[in-house]
């Protein structure tokens, strides 16, 4: 299939601005030509760019893509093959809104990702952690106070977003257990969450010689390790003891965002979870800890992005919504615009993540880049929104040089 797509404005996904007056050419699934003058070549479908902006599909580098409720602890009981058609819509709504790639951090399975990969299922390339290790008492635990038995939390294929493993032994174990079952990376929660019932927020989570462990499977298996963290405290515990990409970030400091940037470390902010949280609290029956917990992670959210540009640390594109709450998954790039320019933002969900998932073929529009692409409304650098809703203002999606969307 060869598409060209001519006269767009083009965002690349490396510089700053919307170049006007742009011709690309697509052929064998990846970008062939781009050029300032009218292509030549014949395809098998020309598309008149006029008034919109061709750029790199976008990329979502911490989603939970099996999260069918807001209520982690009801998603345990639930039937696998409920989680799983649930999971596909999910992945079908993402690609409407633009997104061609996704980093799963919990809870997907590689058989998702085989499913989208064969085309079984349409939506975003997958990456998955497979299920994310968590420490007893820690933010893969959600058994409260009242119940001591662990067999659904740990033996469940589907559908939990994490297991519940402590010391080395059972570390070493389950990391090699998910990368057997197909995991891409290895989650790890390394600090309290608000979701979970027993872990405040500053309570760091895992022992440095567990981290160390884990880290030790990941890197023998030619991978990474990605961890759950809030505190300046708890980021700083993991990148040290080799952590690669620090999700969240929320109460970081300028010391912390240097050793992330020293480190070669990526941050993954994941503001609109706690926006969504605190707008939809009565909804999901969010309970006064929990609430207690997001109100101190939401207000520092915006401070954290500042702190974060400032050291140059690399922040990729996350949102970490559960249930329902995916809707507002573009609404992440409305509250990055608030304080960081656009066109870092739109890079941040481009090639910050391709360069996150070990992708330097995606994330960019030039010629031999895999053709990922989406067709813009507008001009996404001077009005971020033209990215928000459910993709009403992309009525094209390109994915490996197959139209994946089609609303021209
Ligand atoms: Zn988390
Ligand atoms: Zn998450």
């Amino acid at each position: 299939m060869r598409i060209r797509i001519e006269n767009c404005g083009l965002f690349d996904g490396l510089g700053h601005a919307v170049q006007p007056g742009m011709h690309v050419l697509v052929a064998d699934g990846a970008v062939a030509e781009v050029s300032e003058t009218a292509i030549a070549a014949g395809a098998d479908r020309v598309i008149d760019g006029t008034g919109m902006t061709l750029m790199p599909g976008l990329i979502d580098a911490h989603v939970h893509i099996a999260a069918a409720t807001p209520n982690l602890a009801a998603l345990e009981a639930m039937h696998p093959t409920y989680v799983a058609h649930w999971t596909a819509r999910n992945l079908s709504k993402m690609l409407d809104r633009g997104f061609t790639s996704v980093r799963d951090v919990g809870g997907g399975d590689a058989g998702t990702k085989f499913a989208q990969a064969e085309g079984l299922i349409r939506g975003p390339r997958v990456w998955t952690s497979g299920k994310a290790l968590g420490q007893t008492g820690g933010h893969t635990d959600f058994r409260g106070r009242s119940r001591a038995e662990l067999s659904d939390i740990q033996r469940r294929h589907l559908p939990s977003l994490g297991r519940i493993v402590d010391g080395v032994p059972e570390c070493l174990r389950a990391a090699r257990d998910e990368l057997r079952l197909g995991a891409d990376f290895v989650k790890i929660m390394a600090n309290g969450g608000v979701a979970t019932p027993t872990d405040p927020i500053d309570w760091i989570q895992f022992t440095p010689e567990e981290i160390r462990a884990i880290v030790t499977v990941a890197e023998a298996a030619c991978t990474y390790v990605a961890a759950h963290t809030y505190t300046a405290k708890a980021i700083e515990h993991a990148c040290v003891n080799g952590v690669r990409t620090l999700e969240h970030c929320n109460l970081i400091d300028d010391r912390v965002a240097g050793i992330l940037k020293e480190r070669g470390a990526f941050a993954v902010p994941t503001l609109v979870i706690y926006d969504c949280l605190d707008r939809h609290a009565d909804a999901i029956g969010l309970g006064q800890d929990n609430r207690a917990k997001n109100r101190i992670v939401r207000e520092a959210g915006l401070r954290s992005l500042e702190i974060l540009q400032r050291a140059g640390v690399p922040m990729g594109y996350g949102t970490d919504l559960l249930g329902w709450m995916h809707d507002d998954q573009s609404e992440e790039f409305r509250l990055r615009g608030q304080v960081l320019p656009a066109a870092d933002v739109l890079r941040s969900a481009t090639s910050v993540n391709a360069a996150l998932l070990r992708r330097p073929d995606l994330g960019h529009v030039a010629p031999g880049a895999t053709a990922d692409l989406i067709l813009v409304a507008g001009d996404p650098v001077a009005d971020i929104a033209c990215l928000t809703g459910q993709g009403e203002r992309i009525p094209l999606v390109i994915q490996g040089g197959q139209v994946v969307k089609d609303a021209l």
